[in-house]
């Protein structure tokens, strides 16, 4: 029986160049529990090189290459787990991390039979969301609820012939049985290497140790195959000091937005979104401790947020200032509260800037105004 449980909504053209490698993994793998590092399987001695689905967790078979090695091989690999288009790889960050072109790479996968043609199935899962299987159970009087696997399956064992032809002409490749054991690893490594980095830094940032958790997260990025960020030069002199002045921001932000978050609770708070700053971070919650109240109407990660957001707003002025700008003007965006709404557009000199977050913003999730650089006539 063809098994799905492996299949999870993966956009084929999701690749690291988008923000971090951090955010691709996350979405392959939603969860931070880190699995136990898996022996490599023993070669057995009889070739099979399209391997079914259903059978991609059996021994590997033996082949001239063994298994991959080569940590930018297991990164490409890692982007075939659920199956791919091998057109997705022809992209520049690609290039510039192998040791080879991306067809020579491509090609040297299949020839070490560690990149087999996807069973149709997997095409069929990986192709279609959750919104177009439900029409199509419909059609064929099927029930539409269930997890995504479970419409997938129920749509193949009433019609097999049907879905077979929707991705007919889909061609796409995925990792052996062969490579599936060192990319897991891989990636478990990638992860477990990313979660020390991350609360290493965190706990030098709460023991009030700023250029501790800048050099931590620095060297972290400086070992990394794609470091996050666009136009971040991780190993340039500066990226170290350049940091550790925006972190500095927010870590003696008090925003009037937050005039009534109890300090206690700031203090504990600061840290967190020095956190997101550091690491470019979205979401707060891995660092939040337990049991804060928080503000009467902003929940405690849009007070994170606006912590972050008076830091980097500072930092701009900051930046435009030691750039001999004499004006700034404040956009409120489009989905804006009234007070900000009324400030959007308006220029200010910059000494007279007006604080940012509006301290009488009353959006839930506060405010986004920013201030953009005038330029003079
Ligand atoms: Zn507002």
């Amino acid at each position: 029986m063809f098994s799905l449980t492996e299949a999870r909504t993966v956009n084929w053209d999701t690749g690291p160049s988008e923000q971090t490698m951090a955010s691709w993994l996350k979405k392959l793998f939603g969860s931070p529990s880190v699995p136990p590092p898996a022996a490599t399987p023993a070669p057995s001695p009889t070739p099979r090189p399209a391997a079914p689905a259903s059978a991609i967790r059996e021994p590997a078979p033996t082949t001239p290459g063994g298994p991959p090695t080569e940590r930018s091989h297991l990164a490409l690999l890692a982007k075939f787990k659920h199956g791919s288009d091998p057109a997705s790889a022809a992209q520049d960050y690609w290039a510039n991390v192998l040791p080879d072109t991306v067809p020579n790479t491509l090609a040297l996968f299949r020839r070490n039979g560690w990149l087999v043609d996807a069973p149709w199935q997997q095409v069929f899962a990986t192709q279609h969301r959750v919104d177009e299987l439900k029409p199509l159970l419909n059609e064929r009087g099927l029930k539409v609820s269930g997890k995504k696997d479970e419409l997938v399956e129920r749509l193949i064992a009433a019609d097999p012939e049907a879905m077979r032809l929707r991705v007919a002409g889909v061609k796409a490749w995925i990792l052996s049985a062969l490579a599936e054991c060192p990319v897991d690893n891989y990636l478990a490594r990638e992860r477990d290497a990313e979660a020390v980095a991350q609360s290493t830094a965190m706990d030098s940032l709460r023991a009030g140790n700023l250029d501790a958790a800048v050099s931590t997260i620095v060297a972290f990025e400086r070992t990394r195959l794609f470091p996050r960020g666009i136009g971040i030069d991780w190993h340039g002199e500066g990226i170290g000091r350049h940091l550790a002045e925006r972190a500095r921001n927010i870590l003696k932000a008090s925003p009037g937005i937050l005039r009534d978050v109890p300090e206690h609770e700031l203090a504990l708070l600061r840290p967190v979104a020095a956190m997101l700053e550091l690491t470019g971070e979205s979401r707060a919650k891995a660092w939040l401790p337990p049991g804060l109240v928080g503000h009467p109407r902003l929940d405690v990660e849009t007070v994170v947020r606006m912590l972050l957001f008076h830091g980097s707003n500072m930092a701009t002025l900051e930046g435009m200032r030691a750039n001999g700008h004499k004006k700034v003007e404040v956009s409120g965006g489009g989905d804006s509260c009234p007070a900000c709404s009324a400030m959007d557009g308006k220029k200010f000199a910059l000494s007279k800037a007006p604080e940012l977050p509006h301290p009488g913003c009353t959006h839930a999730m506060g405010c986004r105004c920013l201030y953009q650089a005038v330029f003079e006539e």
